[in-house]
């Protein structure tokens, strides 16, 4: 059988179009050696926070881009099994993050409802932003769903080494950190992010998602995911417990009564980001009849969501 499109990398870069593009009727195959997630993708549960950073900044488009969100994930998770919107509250647990949020309230925001606020009871810090929508994400539950809808829709999803590539008139890679050792002329990074799951004595204050410096989502009444360090030097690329104490300790800060804390899970992804935090979307280096998206840094979900509703990536003719 011949496809539309043959898309290698079943992390966020490859999944997200596929499933989009399934939708808009062309027929798509995924190939991935690992499996579904296995990259950077797989390695955390996340928040997708359109005012993210220090200084959070309107971002063209992102109106549109949280609302096409928000209706992918009504037709793909109608049961919330793997993505739910929360509230998110900010407390600016320091001088510089307190500038910040006040700059952002201050301008006019795009898409997210976004106003600046005391802390709700029991958390720390000065005024913050509440911030919605926000999805918080289960990354490898949503990217499994993804790969069955691609599946119900007529494509395919075929996990493990292949040998010739399937037969396909265009094209389109997402292969994350690969890129760095096969294609190093395009001059991209990796930055090592960890995770921990954890359980606190007792169920917390405030609302299920949180981000001062850093994020932390409840996933139970007495567990959250806590996240994430931003390593740019590091010697492997699984978690290690020496950046414990510090994501713990800037998870204890967020609250009036700091809590206990034992850690369930670490878990580590590679970033792979440009100079310029702009992904790569262009022609491949090893295969110019195909195209590449890389540099995804940590915006995959937004990035791929803009990339695949992009006109000239979706037409019959485009990429
Ligand atoms: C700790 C951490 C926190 C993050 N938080 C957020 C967040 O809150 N919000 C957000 O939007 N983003 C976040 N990110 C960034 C996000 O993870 C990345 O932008 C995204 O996962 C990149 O997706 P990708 O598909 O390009 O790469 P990957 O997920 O790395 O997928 C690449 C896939 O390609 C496969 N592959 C490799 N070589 C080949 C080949 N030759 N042929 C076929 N397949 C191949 C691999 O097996 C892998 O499955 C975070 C990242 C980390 C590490």
């Amino acid at each position: 059988m011949d496809f539309d499109v043959h898309i290698r990398g079943a992390g966020i870069g490859g999944l997200l179009p596929a499933y989009v593009w399934t939708r808009m009727g062309l027929k798509v195959v995924v190939t991935d050696p690992v499996g579904i997630g296995a990259g950077a993708s797989g390695a955390w549960r996340t928040l997708l926070n359109p005012a993210s950073g220090v200084n959070p900044k309107p971002r063209e488009g992102l109106a549109e881009v949280m609302e096409a969100f928000g209706q992918w994930m009504e037709a793909v998770d109608p049961g919330r099994t793997a993505a739910k919107p929360v509230t998110l509250y900010r407390p600016a647990t320091d001088a510089g993050l307190a500038a910040g949020f006040r700059a952002a309230a201050a301008r006019h925001w795009d898409g997210a409802t976004l106003r600046l606020a005391p802390p709700p009871p029991g958390i720390a810090g000065q005024e913050g932003l509440w911030v919605e929508p926000v999805w918080a994400i289960d990354t490898p539950a949503l990217l499994a769903l993804l790969a069955r809808a691609v599946v119900a829709g007529g494509g395919e999803v075929r996990i493990g080494a292949g040998t010739e590539p399937p037969p396909a008139t265009r094209r389109f890679g997402a292969i994350g950190e690969a890129v760095l050792a096969s294609r190093p002329g395009l001059g991209q990074h990796a930055v090592k992010g960890q995770l921990r799951r954890i359980r606190t004595g007792r169920v917390l204050p405030g609302p299920d998602a949180l981000a001062g410096r850093g994020y932390a989502v409840r996933t139970a009444p007495d567990e959250w995911i806590i996240g994430s360090t931003y390593e740019h030097q590091f010697h492997h690329t699984g978690p290690d417990s020496t950046q414990d104490s510090y994501l713990l300790h800037r998870f204890q800060s967020l609250f009036i009564d700091p809590p206990e804390v034992e850690i369930l899970d670490r878990w580590a992804g590679v970033r792979v980001g440009t100079k310029s935090r702009k992904p790569y979307l262009g022609p491949d280096p090893l295969e110019p009849a195909s195209t590449l998206l890389s540099g995804l840094g940590s915006k995959g979900w937004l990035h791929a969501a803009e990339v695949a509703l992009r006109p000239s990536m979706n037409s019959p003719k485009g990429m």
